[in-house]
């Protein structure tokens, strides 16, 4: 007979939703018994490893706004207190303009923006508000918040769990008011893990997750394609018009920065950015936006064909030398946003799932806020 595993919190996905949750409930009752489950061999498998980092303070829901608001403090102070022995060992979390330089940085911008318009295009400055613009030809938007460097947050918090994460493929989900049987099969054998509480943040997998139980929850997933590029020239020369001078009320910057910042090009078809990487190196995406089945991350947009097309009418004109990689990744939605609550049947099952395009944004506070609710129920 399998011997069934106990603990008291059991996590079905271990993205950004469900590591944050995990983090905060471990930090906040440290002797909770914490497991995660993923069916991907490797965190880079998942959403939150495929993603531009684009951080966001500016959302139209209010939850969204304190969650984009406390996501970087609380990252910043996890970094020193957990992970980090020495203050000059602090990683940059933030590229060169990230909220870390907001408030200088729609000044240092403001020449750059002027640059632009004698260029015969339109720009926003991407900032607390939806831009509004978007009905307009040709606009430009360069974002005053920033590029979370997502992926070394999201390895940090993968070292720092690893060992409660484990590789399996959920079979089945019964549920008690007492607690949970979950039966899954991993490396070729059946296990058996009881709960006490159950979170599901399985990304585009939680409406399959749901039916389990009987719960029906409409998560639907949308590819989105991120090209890697290497040029021979260097990124900031692909805009070195819009060099960045000294202003009058800013603090001096006085030479181009190294890297240019995000780079938003919108009309009534399009909708695309650039994200810098390196001097050389940068990636690009057109935002697309398809819906499709949850599992499925084959590439369908050709750089040459698609992407490139869009992006050499007005933001770059000489084509990379070579595209590194390209790769797609889901983002889940539900109609109401984010959903990071308790279920309303059953107390001890919670939902930590459809962030959207937010997710690297939002999901470090949205999972705190999560946990709390947890180890207080
Ligand atoms: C191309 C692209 C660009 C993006 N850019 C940005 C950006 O710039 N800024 C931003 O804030 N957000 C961005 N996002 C969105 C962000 O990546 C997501 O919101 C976030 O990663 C979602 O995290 P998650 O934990 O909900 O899902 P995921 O990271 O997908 O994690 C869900 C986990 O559940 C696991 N799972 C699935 N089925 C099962 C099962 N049966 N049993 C156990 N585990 C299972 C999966 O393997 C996966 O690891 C982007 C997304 C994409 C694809």
């Amino acid at each position: 007979m399998t011997m069934a595993h106990k603990v008291d919190i059991l996590i079905l996905g271990s993205g950004i939703a469900g590591m944050s949750t995990a983090f905060w409930c471990q930090n906040l009752a440290p002797s909770s018994k914490i497991t995660l489950i993923d069916t991907a061999h490797s965190h880079e498998d998942h959403s939150s490893h495929r993603n531009a980092g684009i951080y966001r303070q500016s959302e139209a829901n209010s939850r969204l706004v304190k969650w984009a608001n406390q996501t970087p403090k609380l990252w910043a102070t996890v970094l020193h207190e957990k992970f980090l022995h020495k203050a000059q060992d602090t990683p940059q979390i933030f590229d060169h303009c990230g909220v870390l330089y907001q408030a200088e940085h729609l000044n240092a911008l403001a020449p750059l923006a002027q640059n632009l318009n004698t260029l015969g295009v339109e720009y926003q400055f991407f900032d607390n508000a939806k831009p509004q613009t978007k009905s307009r030809e040709h606009a430009l938007w360069v974002p005053s918040d920033g590029t979370l460097q997502s992926s070394l947050l999201n390895r940090t918090l993968f070292r720092s769990l690893e060992s409660m994460i484990h590789q399996g493929d959920i079979e089945t989900v019964e549920g008690a008011d007492e607690g949970w049987r979950v039966t899954l099969q991993s490396r070729g054998r059946t296990k058996i893990m009881k709960a006490r509480r159950l979170v599901i943040a399985s990304g585009s997998l939680a409406s399959s997750h749901a039916a389990k139980f009987g719960h029906k929850l409409e998560v639907q997933p949308r590819k989105r394609h991120l090209f890697h590029l290497k040029f021979n020239c260097t990124i900031a020369s692909l805009f070195s018009k819009y060099e960045i001078r000294h202003t009058r009320d800013g603090p001096a910057r006085s030479t181009a920065q190294e890297r240019p910042p995000v780079v938003w090009r919108v009309d009534h078809n399009a909708e695309a950015y650039l994200r810098p990487l390196n001097q050389h190196e940068a990636l690009a995406c057109v935002c697309d936006s398809q819906d499709t089945h949850p599992t499925d991350l084959t590439t369908s947009l050709s750089w040459q064909h698609d992407a490139y097309p869009i992006f050499a009418q007005r933001l770059f004109p000489p084509p990379p030398h070579r595209v590194l990689r390209s790769w797609a990744g889901l983002r889940s939605f539900v109609e109401k946003g984010p959903l990071f609550s308790c279920d309303e049947n059953h107390p001890n099952l919670f939902w930590a799932v459809a962030l959207g395009g937010h997710g690297m944004s939002i999901g470090f506070a949205a999972g705190r806020e999560l946990a709390e609710q947890i180890v207080s129920s």
